[in-house]
């Protein structure tokens, strides 16, 4: 209802502007890092540093920097996984078509290093209507004066 917005694209034809081979990611991320935003792994709910985490600042991609969402974006879903209810940019999130394991769901990966964050779903509390629900480990946190 309202995806209508959003520009899905075709996982084919998506090509992050950042290059790094599976050896160079590896050895720049965490064990969970990697999991998630490269082998597109899923985080245990309530388990991850920021799904009960409320301070103000900006949540970055934990594999670039790149800038994704805003404190003030951030609400409580009761899913156990860090929900926000619109980017920090249109840009900077790409939306892929994900049909793995049996569902047909729109993936959230980082526009600049596509790394997984996580997915988008419709059924928001917020007027925007949306839930983009992210992995902890995707995401680093800078406070708001940094
Ligand atoms: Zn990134």
């Amino acid at each position: 209802m309202t995806y209508k917005h959003l520009k899905i694209n075709k996982r084919d034809s998506f090509r992050p502007v950042l290059q790094k081979s599976d050896k160079e990611w590896e050895l720049e991320l965490s064990q969970d890092q990697y999991h998630i935003l490269r082998n597109k792994g899923t985080e245990r709910p309530f388990t991850g540093a920021f799904d009960a985490h409320f301070e103000p600042g900006k949540y970055v991609c934990a594999g670039c920097g790149t800038p994704l969402f805003y404190s003030g974006a951030k609400f409580n879903s009761h899913c156990g996984w860090p929900s926000f209810d619109a980017p920090a940019t249109d840009e900077n999130i790409t939306y892929l078509k994900d049909t793995s394991h049996g569902m047909i769901r729109i993936e959230i990966v980082c526009s600049n290093c596509g790394g997984h964050l996580g997915h988008v779903f419709d059924d928001g509390p917020t007027d925007t209507g949306l839930r983009y629900c992210v992995n902890s480990a995707s995401l680093l946190f800078k406070k708001e004066e940094d």
